[in-house]
């Protein structure tokens, strides 16, 4: 298979700030809007001041729209695992959906069949590590639902890219928590999903943040429930994705 590139410039793009960036996080959008045509036009319009890397259309042309080693602004005020401004450091790579806004919809096979392909091209020229390979939702929970729980995630880790939950055991007696919940049981929680990457006090009480932050959670590595209660299934995800990237 290969993958149809269109050449698509904007000027919604600038240098990445620092000396020897390193490109070590990759994040997927979608773009929200009704159209390709539409999201391509507003990530070329200097006013909107938003862009990506990538496009990725339902028919699974790859739009190229910012060249890699720049900048481009997607990720908006962002934080993962201890870092924030992620544009500076990150490829985005947005991939057309009408969204939550506009009738959220299964995203194509060619699609993915696309990302696919450019997520292995992009992981040849930049070695990022699978554990900061994320949705926007990750990365700005309070304010971001997408790629959304639909996006296939477990298709890519099968292909290599990213991390995707294996071998889950449900725990046993252990306490389901969601919101206006407190005490150590929701401190231990928290301070898990921490760990695991997200921008999270640890207060020991189970706020609106702590429940975006758990939606976020699920939307990636729970799909079939996206509640921001933690239940039996999204405890033990969570302590299995925890475990198994302690060392990672
Ligand atoms: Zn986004």
């Amino acid at each position: 298979m290969s993958l149809n590139i269109v050449s698509y410039p904007t000027s919604n793009q600038d240098e990445r700030s620092g000396k020897d960036i390193k490109i070590d996080t990759l994040i997927f959008h979608y773009t929200g809007m009704i159209s390709n045509q539409a999201a391509l036009e507003r990530m070329t319009d200097p006013k909107a001041k938003v862009s990506a890397h990538w496009c990725i259309d339902e028919n699974g042309t790859a739009y190229k729209i910012v060249p890699e080693h720049l900048r481009a602004w997607h990720a908006g005020k962002s934080w993962w695992r201890g870092r924030s401004n992620l544009n500076n450091i990150s490829i985005g790579i947005e991939v057309v959906n009408p969204g939550h806004e506009f009738g959220y919809r299964p995203f194509t096979l060619q699609q993915m069949n696309s990302i696919v392909i450019l997520c292995h091209q992009i992981l040849k020229r930049h070695p990022i590590n699978p554990r900061n390979i994320v949705g926007h939702s990750d990365v700005a929970p309070d304010r971001k639902k997408d790629p959304g729980e639909l996006f296939d995630w477990r298709r890519l880790s099968n292909e290599g890219i990213g991390i995707w939950p294996r071998s889950i055991i449900e725990p046993r007696n252990s306490r389901i928590l969601k919101i206006k919940d407190y005490g150590p049981e929701v401190k231990l929680c928290q301070k898990k999903l921490a760990k695991f990457g997200y921008g999270l006090y640890q207060d020991g009480i189970y706020g609106e943040k702590t429940q975006m932050v758990v939606m976020a959670f699920q939307r990636h590595y729970r799909q079939a429930r996206v509640d921001g209660v933690l239940d039996h299934g999204t405890t033990a995800i969570l302590d299995h994705l925890v475990n198994y990237t302690k060392d990672k």
